[in-house]
């Protein structure tokens, strides 16, 4: 078997138009932001995110920063007040995210926000990604283009080397010039929280700050991770009485993370299918085996976790 390479193209109307056509079929570029070289998906596409987690075979699912071309494409995503408006103004362009209420009609795929209510939100500085986004027009989920666990890629060759084939287009604009990724700043019950530090910092901010992660993490306070509020049972081949099952290939049930047993579409319904689970009338929530292999594995991460609480 031949290797097969990723296409490599230097930025330019050419590359942009190449990027945009292969995002429309919900597929995955790697582009360039001025942090690192991140791995881009239709926000709105389940399936096209669910394929950056294929890619990059991270083991579990963290929701994504979301990237637009602007404060008014942003404001059509996530709720701001006025100090998210402000921070905004101040650096976008650039590499602060914002973590604010998701607008649930803005129909960004729940595998973004790994089930959350809230989303990470930023407008990219680089020309490339500027221009794709604009040229897409629409929001681009995308994390760092590399395999899981693996250093940020800041040159398109980290990239290729990292993902190879899984990546079918590369974006190449030179090396990126912060290297490490967005500032993120999210809002917990004691106003804003640096909740990952990056190239904009606490002094840069100049925000009354709380006190890191201890703070953001305690009960009450901004949840990293949505889990349902009902007892979940695991490799349920059955209903028993009072349940609501998910089922996944031959297992039927009350709905189905994928009739056909094809685990990206697991993966990009994992979460609307948990919702569901919590907002039918049955007291609790059992899911049928899901098989461990690929992406698999971040679906029984997740699923595990939702279990054990
Ligand atoms: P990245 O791999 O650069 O896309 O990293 C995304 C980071 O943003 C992760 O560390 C997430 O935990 C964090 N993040 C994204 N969305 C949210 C959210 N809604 N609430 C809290 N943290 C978030
Ligand atoms: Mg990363």
């Amino acid at each position: 078997m031949t290797a097969q390479l990723p296409r490599i193209v230097p930025f330019g109307d050419d590359a942009v138009a190449a990027a945009v056509a292969v995002l429309r079929v919900g597929a995955i570029v790697a582009l360039p932001t001025e942090t690192v070289y991140g791995l881009a998906a239709d926000a709105t596409h389940g399936a096209a995110v669910a394929s950056i987690y294929g890619a990059k075979g991270r083991p579990s699912f963290n929701p994504l920063i979301v990237h637009v071309a602007d404060l008014a494409a942003a404001e059509r995503i996530a709720l701001f007040d006025e100090e998210a408006r402000g921070l905004a103004a101040r650096w976008w362009p650039g590499p602060l995210t914002l973590v604010l209420p998701l607008r649930g009609e803005a129909g960004i795929a729940g595998l973004v926000t790994a089930g959350l209510e809230t989303i990470a939100i930023r407008v990219p500085a680089h020309r490339a990604m500027q221009a794709v986004l604009r040229a897409f027009g629409g929001p681009l989920a995308a994390p760092s283009a590399n395999v899981s666990n693996a250093i940020s890629p800041t040159r398109a060759a980290h990239v290729a080397a990292s993902l190879g084939a899984r990546v079918p287009l590369i974006l190449d604009d030179g090396p990126t010039s912060a290297g490490v990724e967005s500032t993120i700043i999210g809002w917990g019950a004691a106003g804003a929280a640096i909740l990952r530090p990056g190239p904009i910092t606490a002094e840069d901010l100049g925000l009354p700050l709380a006190a890191g992660e201890a703070r953001i993490n305690a009960p009450g306070q901004l949840a990293t991770h949505y889990a349902p509020h009902k007892p979940l049972r695991l490799h349920a081949i059955t209903r028993e009485a009072g349940e609501w099952l998910i089922g996944f290939g031959a297992v039927t049930g009350d709905d189905t993370l994928s009739a056909s047993g094809d685990l990206l579409e697991a993966a990009a319904r994992l979460f609307d299918a948990l919702h569901r689970a919590d907002a039918a009338p049955a007291e609790r929530i059992a899911v049928a085996p899901v098989p461990a292999t690929g992406i698999g594995a971040a679906i029984n991460d997740r699923l595990r976790r939702a279990a054990h609480r």
